[in-house]
């Protein structure tokens, strides 16, 4: 099913988002968690390409395939164009194909300081617009609620994210935030350009203080002072900072909820345990 039909409902859209293991994982690590996760019923769950993928019959279009086929649950499969080539691609499109994969989240992908790259795709509207005319795939596309790091400002990311849903994006899923007046913000900007599809917020639940602000850090979203305060209290204890990250994710969701968002992606960090407390926590409202 293209992930498009899933909105068609009018309740929110309920996804997941993994990755693929790290060096020391294996394809029963990946069993392990889709076993947890399925269980919780998301409408689907997109696994994301780049970091890991290295382990055999582990790769990011072998996993949308399983999940699909072994879990009957919808999936997409991230994929960046950065690093790629025209004929790289059309070897992409041939193994989705194959595998059966529907559903892509067109990426353009963060550039290595370290590989210049290459010139076929310029951002993810080129990769887009390549695949469409080779392929019956759908495609999905990233979105930046506090706007993307490079962009030159807010309203010229928006502009070029139009370009994005332009290309045949038609549905995106958001960076992680934690404040949702940002987010609102974002989506009245969005819509007041034109963008009509579906917008998912993106929820990353602050488990671990530390990482968090790693990935703040990287993408820069704002921290609004009642969870600075919650860190500072609870980021040295593992326990209660996990315990609070879960209620503040909750809270951000019923709130999204509440005002009407088309879905939420939920980052679950292929922590089952958090992606469970979250599911039930909101289950009620999350299903209306
Ligand atoms: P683009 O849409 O190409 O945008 C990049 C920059 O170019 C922006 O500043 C934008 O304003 C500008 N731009 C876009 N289109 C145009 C245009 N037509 N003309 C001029 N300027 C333009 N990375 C991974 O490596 N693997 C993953 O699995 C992965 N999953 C992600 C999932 C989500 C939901 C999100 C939000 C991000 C994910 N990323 C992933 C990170 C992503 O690759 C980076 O944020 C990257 O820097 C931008 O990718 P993009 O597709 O948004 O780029």
């Amino acid at each position: 099913m293209k992930i498009r039909e899933l909105f068609k409902s009018g309740k929110t859209v309920f996804s997941f988002e993994i990755f693929p293991p790290k060096k020391d994982g294996s394809i029963e690590t990946v069993y392990k968690t889709l076993d947890e996760l399925t269980d919780l019923h998301p409408d689907f769950i997109s696994v994301t390409y780049g970091a890991g993928g290295s382990v055999p019959g582990c790769s990011t279009r072998e996993i949308v395939s399983v999940i699909k086929e072994k879990y009957h649950t919808e999936s997409i499969a991230h994929l960046t164009c950065v690093n790629s080539a025209k004929e790289d691609i059309d070897r992409v499109i041939e193994e989705f194909e194959q595998y059966g994969v529907e559903n892509v989240l067109a990426l353009r992908g963060d550039v290595n300081p370290d590989i210049p790259p290459k010139e076929d795709f310029k951002h993810a509207s080129d990769l887009i617009t390549y695949m469409k005319s080779r392929s019956s795939l759908s495609f999905s596309g990233a979105c930046y609620p506090e706007g993307h790091p490079e962009s030159p400002s807010f309203d010229k990311d928006i502009e070029n994210l139009k370009r994005k849903v332009d290309a045949g994006a038609e549905h995106l899923m958001s960076q992680l935030f934690f404040d949702n007046a940002q987010f609102y913000r974002f989506l009245e900007k969005a819509r007041a350009a034109g963008i009509t599809v579906p917008i998912e917020a993106g929820i990353m639940p602050c488990v671990n203080a530390k990482s968090i602000q790693r990935m703040v850090g990287l993408c820069g979203a704002s921290l609004p002072p009642k969870f600075t305060k919650l860190i500072a209290r609870f980021g040295d204890n593992p326990d209660a900072m996990r315990d609070a990250g879960i209620a503040y994710a909750n809270e951000q969701i019923i709130d999204l909820v509440s005002s009407g968002v088309d879905g939420i992606h939920l980052y679950t960090m292929n922590n089952p345990y958090v992606a469970r407390k979250i599911s039930e926590g909101v289950s009620s409202v999350i299903r209306i």
